[in-house]
This record gives C-alpha cells, structure tokens and sequence, in this order.
C-alpha cells in the first residue's frame, strides 16, 4: 500500500559494509565473487580469528545476497528468458530499460546483464551468454563493480547535462579490455531534459561496442524518444510466498533459525521488494541476537514492524462488521496502547478486504499467513456482497486519507473506523439509488414530522379565521409589493384579529413598519386596521418559518438511515436542494414569491 515506511533503505546501496561483513563476504561463498571491497586497507589476514566479535553484528543481507546470476534472480523468469533468446540469437539491443520498483532486483539485472555480455569464461574462450561463469576475470570485475569499461552511474545525483556529455565523449572510443562498452544509468529518469537530448543522440546511432542499460522506478518520466530506443524490462515484484522463501533460505545458510509466520510477516512487508524485506531481516536477526535466544520470531518481528495482531486485526474487522461500536473502540484502544499506529488499523483493515475480494473471486489466499486467517477470509468472502466489500474499501480509504492528514491520527481513526461501521450494513448501490429516490418523494412527511424538534412552530396562528397568508396576498394583489414581502419576510405575528394586528419585526430588520402596515392593509381591505407594534409571543415571520422548515427537511433527510448510509458511501457527497421551490410548494404552503 502507499506509504511504506521509507525507512528500509531507498535505492541506494546500503551503508559501507563493516569490516566484519567484509571479512564475511570475502570468505568462500557458493555465491561466487565476493561484494565491491573499496579500499579495503587492513587486510582481513590481520585479524584471522573472528570469534571475539560478538555474533556477528552487523549484516547486510541486501548486499550479501545480491544475486549473481540470473537462476539467482527470483520472481523475473520472463524476463530473463527473453533476454537468454536474444543472447542466443545474437540480437541484443543497445539499450536496456530495467523498471519496477525499488529493490525488486533492477540494478541487479543490469550488473547480470553486463556479465552476461562480457564474459568470456573460465577458459577466457567464452562468448556473451546467459549464464556467466562468475569466475573469469571480467565476471569477478564487474561483481565488483570495478570492471573499467562497466560504468555505472547514479543519476539521482548526476543529473547534469555536463555528465552525459561525459559519457558521450568516452563512447567513442573502444572498450578497454571487454567485449562491450557498458554504461549502467541508475534512476535514469532523474536526468535533465538538456542531459536526455545530449543522450538521445548517442542513442540514435550507437556504436557497436556500446551498451546502456538503464533502471528507473519512474518509468512514466521518460521521455518517449528514449523510451522508443530501449528493450524495456519491467521487473516484477516479487510475490510474497517466493520472497518467505527466499529468507526462509537466506536463513537456513546464515544459520539463523526463524518462524514461519515471522517471515511471512517480513516477506508481506517488503511489499514485492527484496532489498526491503531483506533490510528488515536484517533488523530482525539483530533483534533475536540482541533480546533472546537468537530466534526471529512472530511476536518480536509483529513489534518491530509495529503490526498488528493479526488476530486483533480480524476481530476489529468482525466489530466493525457487526456493528459494534463499543467493542470497535476498545479494540482500537488496545491496539494503539500495544503500539500499532492509527494509520496501521486502516491500512490492515483495507488489506484484509482486499484479500476477502480476491478471496471471493475464488482465487487462493496464497499469502495467508495462518490457517484462522484463511478460514475468516474465506467465511467473509461467503457473507458480503461486492458491493459491499467495494464500499468498505471506498470508506477505508477515504479514512486512510484522513487520518494521515489529522492532527489527531487517533481520534480520526476511531471516527474513520465508527463511519465503516454505520456504513457497513448498507444495500448495494442499485437498490440504494432506488431508496433514494422513493425517499426525496416521502422527503415533505418526514420533514414535517422532524420539524417540532428543528424549528419553531412554522404556521401564524389564525385567530378568528384570520390568515396572515391571504392577508398578504390581499397587500400583494392591490399591487403592493415591497409591503407584500415585507410582511412575509419580516413581520411576526403576535396576534392577528379583524382590524387589529399587533406585530413584532424579525432582527435585522431597520426602523419601525406600524405606519405603512396600517396604510397597506387599508389599500388592501378597505377597512381601517389597529396596529401595533408590541412584544410578546410572536410566530416567525412566513419567510422564517419556511427558511426553519427547509432546514428541518434538510435535517430529517440527513438523518434517515439510508442517506446517512449514502453520504457515508459516497464520501465528499453532498445533499443538494434540487428544486427549493418545489419542495417549498409540497410543504404544504401556497406562498408564492
Ligand atoms: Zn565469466
């Protein structure tokens, strides 16, 4: 999911390796050459027994592990047997695109590539192949990384047009000693336009002795000229189940021994990426050296990843489910007191339901971690709808967003959460949209039976037969206007007799109205009226009352289940007045305007 913790390394290579992780690599692995030693001064000779050192310390598995050859490489089979056909049938491109996402093996590949080009085996009488010996001397060189023609270069920090040019002036001459002149462009989408078009040149028409090979993460930055230039390579991620395998043998030959739910646990984080889960294992093995018995185990690779219980995690879901908001906030509360971010809850309450979607389309939980789960995905997948898993996911994610974005990650959580779970229980969208539809026609009733709470009583009283309303038509049919609305946006009346009126304003309203009243109901009667301005009891003016019930519909709307449940479905939806007059009119009054 989106925001991996950065924390397990960008693409750049682990820090320089201790000299205890030197001396590790430089002993005799079946991995062939040892990792790029730089400058390594004191020789390792000088300090032959290593038993003082304190279980080895520190090691960089990423770095250790790298693979070095292509059957080492796990998860990009396609890849590598497109490239072993073009080897074989002598077409290889001048350049290369490697993508995909970081620490998925992109570099890796490159270095592979540049092996399989220069390698000219043990005997020295070896052409470009799929499978290079590791042992010739341009194998070694380039494993590492200090053969003279391989040049690797790092655009996230040679962005210049100037380093390009570099390059380009170096092209021309031949390889040194290789085969092939090879330049490997990390995050090659970091260059400069200006740097793009230096190389776009030398790409058009490439000497033969010439190869790139570019990585990127961020393939959609090419520009397209380039792109069209390159036989592009998109690296998998790597799927989990083959990545706990991968450190379930990276284990085995550390002599480390580790759960299976532990790494699982690891593999499901590294989301796809090798270097990442490895960098974790790495932090893991450090762990169990440091607090136990040296065992990489569930509980303490659940606390350092800062998962939740996956136990926890289902029953959060079950509340929320179910409808229980009391047990869904104890739940988060225990989760948050273990240590479990707030945003960690919504991330693995998505995750679980993108597994009971994936579940229910009948494909298999392959990174289940245990059976309980694999049986709670399954029964889930049974029980919901997927309009209802579809809506989960909409309003997961809608809180994710919002809890990243809170002051309050917590608290936003707990209302992200409590929104999923009035929302949980809600019909499909088609018979919603149904709902909806029959409910704007009952929209008037419930109005009027939720407005005694909302507003003040919207009807003038009507003594002796009196209507306020026909009162102002009257004012309004003698060709009285400004009066007419006058009376009904701002006159409150507080009691209304033949002849007699006695009124309040509504606030706001400047100076006093009792002459012009009095001149406008006898225009508009004929009969001389009594008015008075006085204080008391007073019903809101027409306008008032209309303006209280349209808020009251709009508040009883808002209330009833169903559109709670919409809005909460459609989050950022919003309840729109489509025809105010009209609803007006259905309320039952016959004021026109
Ligand atoms: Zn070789």
């Amino acid at each position: 999911m989106s925001d991996s913790p950065d924390t397990y390394g960008d693409e750049a290579e682990p820090d320089a390796p201790s000299a205890a992780e030197l001396e590790a690599a430089g002993q005799e692995s079946m991995f062939g050459a040892p990792e790029p030693q730089p400058a390594l001064t004191p020789a390792p000779a000088a300090q032959p027994a290593v038993p003082a050192a304190p279980a080895q310390p520190y090691r960089v598995l990423a770095r250790k592990y790298r693979s070095q050859t292509f059957a080492e490489l796990i998860g990009q089979e396609a890849m590598v047997q497109t490239l072993a056909n073009a080897i074989r049938r002598d077409r290889l491109a001048h350049a290369f695109l490697m993508t995909g996402i970081r620490g998925v093996g992109k570099t890796s590949t490159a270095r592979l590539i540049a092996k399989a080009l220069n390698c000219i085996g043990p005997d020295g009488q070896g052409g470009p192949t799929i499978d290079p010996c590791g042992q010739c001397e341009p194998c070694q060189a380039i494993a590492e990384g200090r053969h003279i023609d391989v040049i690797e270069m790092d655009a996230a920090s040679h962005t210049g047009v100037d380093d390009v040019r570099e390059i380009i002036e170096a092209v021309r001459y031949a390889a040194v000693s290789a085969r092939y002149k090879i330049y490997i462009i990390d995050e090659v989408h970091m260059l400069t336009r200006n740097a793009f078009n230096a190389l776009l040149k030398t790409l058009e028409e490439p000497p033969a002795h010439v190869k790139f090979l570019f990585a990127t993460t961020e393939v959609e930055k090419l520009p397209v000229t380039v792109l069209s230039r390159c036989q592009r390579f998109d690296l998998r991620r790597i799927p989990a189940p083959l990545l706990k395998d991968h450190f379930a043998m990276i284990c085995g030959k550390e002599g480390v021994e580790a759960d299976d739910e532990a790494l699982a646990m690891i593999a499901a984080a590294a989301e796809g990426s090798v270097r990442d889960g490895l960098s974790i294992l790495d932090q893991a093995i450090a762990h169990a050296d440091l607090g136990g018995d040296g065992r990489v185990s569930a509980d303490q690779v659940r606390d350092m990843l800062g998962l939740a219980d996956k136990g926890a995690q289902r029953d959060l879901f079950a509340a929320m489910l179910a409808g229980d908001g009391g047990a869904l906030l104890d739940l988060i509360d225990r989760q948050f007191a273990l240590g479990v971010e707030p945003l960690a809850l919504l991330r693995t309450a998505m995750e679980l339901t993108h597994r009971i979607t994936i579940a229910q389309l009948g494909k298999d939980v392959a990174d289940a971690i245990s059976d309980d789960e694999r049986q709670a995905i399954g029964d889930w997948a049974q029980r919901l709808s997927a309009g209802q898993l579809h809506r989960l996911w909409q309003l997961l994610l809608k809180g994710h967003d919002e809890v990243r974005g809170a002051p309050d990650p917590l608290v936003a959580a707990k209302m992200a959460l409590l929104r999923v779970l009035h929302a949980a229980d809600m019909p499909d969208p088609g018979s919603l949209v149904k709902k909806l539809e029959e409910l704007a026609e009952r929209a008037p009733v419930a109005a009027a039976s939720a407005a005694p709470d909302a507003a003040p009583a919207p009807a003038p009283a009507a003594p002796q037969g009196l209507d306020w309303a026909g009162l102002i038509d009257k004012v309004e049919q003698s060709g009285q206007f400004r009066l007419s609305q006058l009376m009904h946006d701002w006159v409150r009346v507080i009691s209304l007799a033949p002849g007699e009126l006695v009124y309040a304003l509504a606030p706001g309203y400047p100076g006093d109205a009792t002459a012009e009243l009095r001149d406008a109901l006898l225009r508009a009667t004929g009969e001389r009226w009594t008015v008075t301005r006085g204080e008391g009891d007073a019903a809101p003016s027409l306008k008032e009352a209309k303006d209280a019930q349209k808020d009251a519909a709009r508040a009883a709307v808002l209330k009833d289940p169903l559109v709670e449940a919409a809005l909460a479905a459609f989050p950022g939806a919003e309840l729109i007045d489509e025809n105010p007059e009209a609803r007006v009119a259905n309320m039952g009054r016959n004021w026109r305007n």
